[in-house]
């Protein structure tokens, strides 16, 4: 009797032993296994909450750059003033369809150097929330600069492009991008430009020739001569011009720093200074500029910083 339970028992200790080690070999695998930039979904509650107070959200605490980082704010007194800050980079909150309370948005720039950076949002003085977001360093795969026969005759040389790039067409973007308008002009989230998505150059890309190097600051979607391209969201277009490398380039402002940038299209169907509605066609694509094959060169800009734009798009969807 006694030798029985005490074997009993000895089992049941086997089987919990077996069990508590299986577990391990299981969670030390998801662990392994999981995505560093899933969404953390849970709310993080403030520190000195009380029932009412509000809720913070983040979409993810790594990031890489490029990454987008999105923070909704929910609860029954957001009417105050509610300040935000991701390292020194201030963040602006606003309403957006499918989001309840308030929706900040800030841009991981393609070159922002990895560690980690506290995120602050100050609920007019009366409660803090604080979080540390690390930022990741991403290896961007290196490419060559392609030059077509057809592009060195018409004068394109690596040299040149990226010359250029430097030392004029950026300069006149960079003017462009760093309007920052107070409001925005959307009020849901972000749509594709191109009703089919087919990635033939990457974001982020170092793409070289010789001792020259210029980094891909958006994504180059296959699309043929003539595709419409749809304005992602409601804004104001703020440029609109043929330049040498970008070719026809179109830019809108959506308010609050946040600017979409279409190149080397064909044609323009809106003119600068008009007011698009998400979805409006504001060009059709093309080949025109420093461009190998007919595709779309689609751009987000967050002030002022280079995200990858549909991580963006993808970042406000819920
Ligand atoms: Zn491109």
């Amino acid at each position: 009797m006694k030798i029985d339970s005490i074997s009993r028992k000895q089992s049941f200790i086997g089987i919990i032993i077996v069990l508590v080690i299986v577990g391990l070999v299981y969670g030390l695998y998801f662990y392994s296994q999981r995505n560093p930039f899933e969404a953390v979904k849970e709310p993080i509650l403030n520190e000195n909450s009380i029932s009412s107070a509000p809720q913070v959200y983040i979409s993810s605490n790594v990031l890489q750059q490029g990454d987008t980082l999105l923070i909704n704010i929910e609860g029954d007194d957001l009417e105050s003033e509610i300040s935000g800050k991701f390292g020194s980079t201030k963040i602006d909150f606003f309403k957006l369809d499918n989001y309840e309370g308030l929706v900040g948005i800030t841009g991981i720039d393609v070159k922002k150097e990895s560690g980690k950076y506290n995120l602050v949002i100050d609920f007019s003085g009366r409660n803090k929330f604080e979080k540390e977001i690390e930022i990741i360093e991403y290896e961007f795969p290196i490419t060559e600069l392609l030059i077509t026969e057809e592009l060195k005759e018409k004068g394109y040389t690596p040299l040149r492009i990226v010359e250029n790039i430097i030392t004029h067409e950026n300069v006149i973007l960079k003017e462009i991008i760093s309007i920052h308008t107070p409001e925005a002009y959307f009020n849901t989230v972000f749509i594709n430009p191109l009703g089919e998505i087919d990635i033939v150059g990457a974001f982020g890309n170092i793409r070289t020739s010789g001792n020259i190097t210029a980094q891909h600051l958006g994504v180059d979607l296959d699309a043929l001569v003539g595709t419409p391209v749809y304005a992602v969201n409601a804004g104001v277009v703020r440029f609109s011009q043929n330049l040498n490398t970008y070719g026809k380039t179109l830019i809108i402002d959506h308010g609050l720093g946040i600017h979409s940038l279409y190149l080397h299209l064909n044609e323009f169907k809106v003119s600068n200074g008009a007011k698009v509605k998400q979805g409006d066609i504001i060009g059709l694509s093309g080949n025109t500029g420093y461009s190998i094959a007919p595709h779309l060169h689609f751009s987000i800009k967050v002030n002022g910083s280079n995200v990858n734009p549909l991580k963006f798009i993808e970042t406000m969807k819920k």
